[in-house]
């Protein structure tokens, strides 16, 4: 009996697939990577298991086409991890295996690696610079021709052999070409023995694009009192050897990343590596400048906005044990660190952990399961912990440190609530920008300080609306209203959901009434405001139009924060853990936007961007000022996030997620069936529901739906939604797995999302 292997295969299947090992090559290891055919295709996967038992029945079972490895490629630790987030989120291992590794590490081109040809010279070499130097240039033609025959030098060669002989580490053959000298000059070197040519390997520094400006940083600082007493809890668990757990809630400026560097750095003198997650690329680099200050070059970046080189060098750096801090974003849970010691996530709570698309994993709860696996300290961080976070918190799960205050006692913003009910009824107007707020906003220009102005909406306007008969302008494929870009002669609707964009009609299409009003507003719509009010200000905006683009964001934040810009309009985009000390106010344009959406973390998301956004102001010497617009001034959400009051915000909606049956205190698998109809998809769905619901009918686990989406029509296909809902997360998630597999069909369809974050 030949020998099988399974093998994880980057394609949507909820298995591994199995395959005869050749028997003339080495026995099969764990972790290498082998090439399979799959259909027509040839593939490169990665094995699993080098003994799985042997497929039920006699299937014909296919060979490995080609072993690339004859040791682990893949770590073996990574190799846990990723097999469990395929089983825990229903996801194909071999899907998950290519979302954790960089793109073309698999298959790994030669050609990924960058490498330049580099010149010496040679002993030999070193002996003839001598003698042509400090020899006049017309002597030298005599010396190096006529010099008992053994050399004969053109002026390209002298020059370069000169040249070299200023470099004892050799120069780059680019170096070279530019002072003339050509790749026929050096090889003709290398033949008279004079010059060694070799190839080096090139780690493409995704530093050196970004050049964090990070001296100021370089000085470790004295902890306060209360980061003392933080680390005083901290430190034994990471010196402890042990999976541990720890929330660390702090408020906006209290110094935790001091916290993650301190940590991170007794690791390192243990011989052990650091892992410090953030939620947004464009906080990468400025983290990166700080850790690389304090830890020199043994330090990666990973994140999906570097160059596929850059992010190939950087994992075989990593891979290779040249790395003690590893910092990135979400797929960098799955950087390849063999002696991990401490793994960090700031910003814990935000929603960009979770993974829109298959798999449909979390960030921050891969990382719990990643220092669970190898006996580290996990630091999840936040001003506004996530309530699964808190909850895991206050039932002793996880070691509950605090940090109450600002670094120097500055103090937290003063904000103020503006009722814009009441703004609109007094001043007859319905402007977006209170009187307030502008007043503020004209007293901070003045002043030579900096402002930043949220609103959670691009665009011009939010919908397109007839007065006549109150249809808005939808898009053709997804039912929802577009969103106006542009005005006057160029205004464009757009979808923000499938990007289909059309010139807003002058007239209904329904009625055909001749005039359309633009409601609701966006950032452009703030932009042109602001501008025409303060035509001497130097406002940029953030939004996903204006920083589509690689490297915008951190190039636009880059300039607010040398002052080159007074005001920066933007989404939540702006209001995510940047430092700016020069900003002094904060305005909320919108604060409630998200109230009324039909998802039961509508709520949390507005305390949390309240709060955030709040503390942005008055990190620097100057105290800060927010000024939050609301048309619900009383909702608890509001209120509690304009005075920075987690705890009773929490302890409130922890009641009603209580009341309602909803996470952290139930779980949820949501699943959304699609199909060209939306009876196809409702009934397709109901096959699902039917059978989880046999699966789980002795348990407390509560099937919801099959019903039409909040959204009825998404790219052209009708999405039926369905839940599973309960206490026991195992049950539910083995009952969606067999209701999937005895629905093949419908599952190539369907989207499971485990413990999903937006429910929209
Ligand atoms: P957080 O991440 O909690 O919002 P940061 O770590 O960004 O806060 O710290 C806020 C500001 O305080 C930063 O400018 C930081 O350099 C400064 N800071 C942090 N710890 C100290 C300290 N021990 N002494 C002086 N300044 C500090
Ligand atoms: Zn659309």
């Amino acid at each position: 009996m030949p020998g099988i292997v399974s093998v994880a295969v980057p394609v949507p299947a909820l298995d591994v697939l199995t395959y005869r090992w050749p028997p003339d090559a080495p026995p099969p290891v764990v972790g290498a990577r082998v090439e399979v055919p799959l259909g027509p295709r040839r593939l490169t996967g990665i094995v699993v298991d080098a003994a799985p038992p042997s497929p039920p029945g006699d299937v014909r079972l296919r060979d490995v086409s080609a072993v690339r490895d004859d040791a682990a490629f893949v770590p073996p630790s990574l190799l846990a991890l990723t097999a469990w987030v395929a089983d825990y989120y229903l996801a194909g291992p071999g899907d998950v295996l290519s979302s954790a590794l960089p793109p073309r590490v698999l298959t790994g081109d030669v050609t990924t690696f960058k490498r330049r040809r580099v010149a010496v010279l040679t002993a030999l070499g070193a002996g003839v610079a001598a003698g042509l130097e400090g020899v006049p240039l017309e002597a030298q033609a005599a010396t190096a021709s006529g010099d008992a025959g053994t050399v004969r030098l053109g002026a390209r060669q002298r020059d370069a052999v000169l040249a070299l002989a200023g470099a004892p580490a050799g120069l780059p053959a680019s170096a070279l070409a530019i002072r003339g000298v050509t790749a026929a000059t050096l090889a003709r070197l290398a033949q008279l023995g004079l010059v060694a040519l070799h190839y080096e390997t090139l780690s493409r520094d995704p530093f050196a694009v970004h050049a964090a400006d990070a001296a100021d940083f370089a000085q470790t600082l004295s902890p306060t009192e209360e980061q003392q007493a933080a680390l005083d809890v901290l430190e034994p668990l990471a010196d402890s050897g042990d999976f541990r757990a720890a929330l660390l809630q702090g408020v906006t400026g209290s110094g935790k990343t001091e916290i993650y560097l301190t940590l991170a750095e007794r690791v390192r003198r243990d011989g052990r590596q650091a892992l410090l997650l953030v939620p947004e690329i464009a906080l990468t680099p400025a983290l990166a400048g700080r850790v690389r200050a304090r830890f020199g070059e043994r330090v990666a970046i990973q994140h999906s906005g570097l160059s596929t080189g850059e992010r190939h060098d950087q994992w075989h750096r990593v891979r290779g044990g040249q790395v003690d801090v590893v910092v990135g974003t979400r797929s960098a849970v799955f950087a390849p660190l063999e002696r991990l010691g401490l793994v960090v996530v700031d910003e814990e709570h935000d929603g960009s952990y979770k993974q829109d698309e298959a798999p449909r994993y979390h960030g921050r709860d891969v990382a719990v399961v990643r220092a669970s696996q190898q006996r580290a300290l996990v630091v999840l961080g936040s001003a506004t912990p996530s309530l699964e976070s808190w909850h895991n918190a206050s039932r002793g799960r996880y070691v509950h440190v605090r940090l109450a205050r600002r670094v120097a006692d500055r103090p937290l913003a003063d904000v103020r609530v503006v009722n814009m009910r009441d703004e609109w009824a007094e001043t007859g107007a319905d402007a977006p920008l209170s009187r307030g707020l502008v007043a503020a906003l004209a007293a901070r220009l003045a002043a030579r300080e900096q402002a930043l102005v949220l609103l959670n909406r691009r665009g011009v306007s939010s919908a397109v609306l007839c007065r006549q008969c109150g249809s808005t302008v939808e898009c053709p494929h997804c039912s929802v209203a577009m969103t106006v870009h542009g005005r006057g002669v160029r205004a464009f609707a757009r979808c923000h959901y499938c990007d289909h964009g059309e010139h807003v009609p002058a007239a209904c299409p329904r009625c055909a009434a001749p005039y359309l009003e633009h409601v609701g507003v966006g950032t452009e719509r703030i932009e042109h405001d602001l501008r025409e009010r303060f035509p001497e200000a130097r406002i940029g905006r953030v939004d996903r139009d204006t920083v589509a683009t690689r490297g915008s964001l951190t190039s636009l934040l880059g300039r607010f924060g040398r002052h080159e810009l007074d005001l920066l309009v933007g989404t939540q985009m702006i209001a995510k853990g940047h430092d700016f000390p020069r900003v002094t106010l904060v305005g909320v344009v919108s604060a409630d936007v998200g109230l009324g959406l039909p998802d039961f973390r509508a709520a949390e998301r507005t305390f949390q961007l309240i709060t955030q956004v709040v503390g942005r102001a008055g990190r620097g010497e100057r105290p800060g000022e927010a000024i939050v617009q609301t048309f619900f001034p009383t909702h608890y959400a509001v209120r509690c996030g304009a005075a920075q009051d987690y705890a009773t915000f929490a302890a409130k909606e922890l009641e009603y997620r209580t009341a309602l049956r909803y996470p952290p205190i139930t779980a949820l698998v949501n699943v959304v069936v699609r199909a060209s109809t939306l009876e196809r998809a409702l009934d397709e769905a109901r096959a699902l529901t039917r059978h989880v619901g046999r699966a789980t009918a002795d348990q407390a686990i509560q099937v919801l739906g099959p019903a039409p989406a909040p959204i009825a029509k998404l790219r052209g296909e009708h999405p039926a939604p369905c839940f599973a809902k309960g206490g026991d997360r195992a049950a539910m998630r083995s009952a969606v797995r067999s209701a999937l597999e005895a629905h093949a069909a419908i599952a190539r369809r369907a989207v499971v999302d485990v413990d999903p974050v937006s429910m929209l």
